[in-house]
């Protein structure tokens, strides 16, 4: 259950945009009641409660998972060329339809509310199958489904709004979410949409303009968050931002124009403006002042079906690496047996692996409990897998050599395959750019890191409280860290694997999640309230506690997959998967205490202020 925390945060020396950013997004957070194995790694905990055995689907949900992802394969196949929807720029309204039919547009929505009615897992299994297949397609029911009107309707909608708009949803009326405006990126305090309550008392009104609005194009139905007038909060003015479901075909919404990216040739996004919309009362999502809170914890669930998608990607082109690495014969050999390629199709193969692993190990928890809190498992795994995904891609393109630079289109018309690499490197690329940038994905989960720290001596630090409320803290600190400090420098032993060499890998995450501790502990003693400054530092734990969890989730899942196999080749991937995550644990380790940051930074200012007049010479201005 999630409960709202007092302020921790000392904002006193911030600029103020950054203090408004801070406050407005510190306000939407919620606490959960337990901690995650995840949030126990950051405090020197190995607590494989839930985690281990490595859950795996029941039987009677796999089955049901497997009827539906049956027909969802066959209809990729057989009736969706992601060639050809990349070439034009468009899905057809057949594949669309087709698609709603078999309720692909409402596959977490309960069967009550007539949607598939299918858990996390296998909403996860069906964006790999997409996103082997075709990024267009995967983000037309992600945005829908992952981040549109049906996840946070499942989660806040009141019975009136589930029953008006789930079985809408969920027999194809696309749905979007509109948080971004062109001054809005990843900082939602500058927002300028605003609804205001009418006189009427039952609805507000609406104006302004949403930009890159995924589905938006296409949409029957926006959730769109818009600021409402502020509240006074302990005799504070606080800024309020709410959640509305707004549907297109109401007076004043207008579609302005399309966007055109990169890749994701076909998504259907655009900027839509809102002109005196009026919107009832009841289509407020949650609460007034609560439209953030619902876009985060929205987030939370929906960040896991861009890694699943990336998994389905990555997958595809560890085949299509396998294939022409045995194929192609350069220099007297196929080019898979030349050691360049082959560490590429390692790491490709344990990535992929271990990507896949996280995701299933995360939907686990949701599968469970809808609510369970999965925020920093699926931050991880959107972050981790992201950019593993666009490595892999990239890796892909470099083994196909000038093939993976060429079109589908052109190969096919020179009597090759059409294997379009080139596509997947174009639509790959915003993954680490959306829903939640890997920046503010590391911003995202160093502020949780930080948090139980943050809990107990927060307030010491907070140069906004009186002297008293402070003194009082600090002697809850000391005690706190007398007991907690010491234990960081136990032994530490892993488990819950049968396989010697992987429970070696569990010990050293057992023992690595101490020293991480014991590294953020003795940042925040040495720069106190200046650490949030110092990103590149916080990143670096961040990376560690990403690894770790990448590690634990392979090795339980090796574990798992390879009991009563005679074969191990399984348990080699997760091996050779650990050892390399160990290799860039202890860079990162290094680079803590030996790096060029601060050097780099005053290089930075200088490139910032155009001082840098010599290394910009002699181009086209
Ligand atoms: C194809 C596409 C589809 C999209 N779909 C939707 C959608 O459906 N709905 C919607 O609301 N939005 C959507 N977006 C918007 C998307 O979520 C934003 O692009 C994203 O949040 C980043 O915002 P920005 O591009 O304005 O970057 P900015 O916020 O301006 O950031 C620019 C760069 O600075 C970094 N940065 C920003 N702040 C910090 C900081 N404090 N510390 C360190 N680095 C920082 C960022 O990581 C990024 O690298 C979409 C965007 C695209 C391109």
């Amino acid at each position: 259950m999630a409960i709202e925390e007092p302020e921790i945060i000392d904002t006193s020396k911030m600029s103020a945009g950054q203090r408004a950013a801070i406050e407005l997004t510190e306000a939407a957070r919620t606490t959960p009641g337990g901690k995650t194995f995840v949030a126990g790694l950051f405090m020197g905990e190995f607590n494989l409660d839930g985690v281990s055995p490595f859950p795996s689907q029941s039987a009677d949900d796999r089955a049901r998972g497997e009827a539906f992802l049956k027909k969802l394969e066959t209809l990729l196949r057989e009736k969706v060329d992601a060639d050809e929807i990349d070439r034009t720029g468009e899905i057809p309204q057949p594949v669309i339809d087709e698609m709603a039919r078999l309720g692909a547009f409402g596959i977490k929505i309960p069967t009550e509310y007539g949607g598939l009615g299918l858990h996390q897992t296998n909403y996860c299994r069906a964006a790999m199958l997409l996103g082997s297949w075709c990024g267009n397609s995967t983000a037309l029911l992600s945005a829908h489904q992952s981040i549109g009107v049906p996840q946070p309707l499942i989660l806040f909608g009141t019975e009136e709004q589930k029953k008006k708009y789930l079985p809408r949803v969920a027999h194809g009326e696309i749905s979007a979410f509109a948080l971004t405006e062109t001054g809005v990126g990843s900082d939602p305090a500058a927002m300028t949409t605003r609804a205001e309550p009418a006189p009427d008392g039952n609805s507000f009104i609406i104006n302004g303009e949403k930009l890159w609005c995924t589905n938006g194009t296409k949409a029957g139905v926006i959730v769109v968050m818009a600021k409402t007038p502020p509240k006074i909060v302990n005799g504070k003015s606080k800024e309020q931002i709410t959640a509305f479901i707004v549907e297109t075909n109401w007076p004043g919404v207008e579609v302005i124009c399309r966007c055109r990216f990169m890749g994701l040739k076909a998504l259907y996004n655009g900027v839509i403006r809102f002109k005196d919309v009026r919107v009832p009362r009841e289509n407020i999502l949650m609460a007034e002042g609560k439209g953030l809170r619902v876009a985060l914890t929205t987030l939370d669930t929906g960040r896991l079906t861009l890694p699943a998608a990336c998994a389905g990607l990555a997958k595809r082109c560890l085949e299509i690496s396998r294939k022409w690495a045995n194929e192609r014969v350069q220099w007297g050999a196929p080019i898979g047996r030349h050691a360049a390629i082959a560490d590429k199709i390692a790491r490709m193969a344990a990535n992929t692996f271990a990507m896949e692993s996280m995701v299933l190990l995360a939907a686990s928890h949701v599968d469970k409990d809808k609510h369970a809190d999965v925020r920093l498992e699926a931050a991880l795994c959107k972050l981790w897998a992201t950019e593993a995904a666009w490595e892999i891609v990239n890796d892909a393109m470099q083994i196909r050599g000038g093939r993976g630079y060429e079109t589908g289109e052109s190969l096919k018309s020179r009597g090759e395959t059409p294997i379009a690499i080139e596509r997947f490197l174009r639509d790959c690329r915003i993954n680490t750019i959306f829903e939640g940038s890997s920046e503010i994905m590391r911003l995202f989960i160093a502020r949780e890191m930080l948090d139980p720290h943050l809990k107990v001596a927060g307030a010491v630090l907070n140069s906004k409280l009186p002297m008293s409320q402070r003194s009082r803290a600090a002697v809850k600190a000391f005690w706190f860290y007398a007991r907690w400090y010491p234990v960081q420098w136990l032994p530490a032993i892993g488990g819950g694997v049968r396989n010697p060499a992987l429970k070696r890998h569990l010990s050293f995450v057992a023992r690595t999640a101490r020293r991480l501790a014991r590294g953020i502990f003795h940042s925040m003693v040495r720069y106190g309230p200046k650490l949030e400054r110092e990103q590149l530092l916080l990143f670096r734990f961040v990376n560690v506690g990403a690894e770790l969890f990448a590690m634990t989730a392979t090795c339980l899942r090796a574990d798992q997959l390879s009991e009563g196999r005679g074969d191990g080749e399984i348990l080699r991937v997760a091996d050779y998967f650990c050892k390399s995550a160990r290799l860039r644990i202890e860079e990162n380790f290094r680079h803590i205490g030996r790096n060029a940051d601060h050097a780099g930074y005053h290089v930075a200012r200088e490139a910032l202020e155009g001082r840098l007049t010599e290394v910009e010479r002699g181009i086209v201005e």
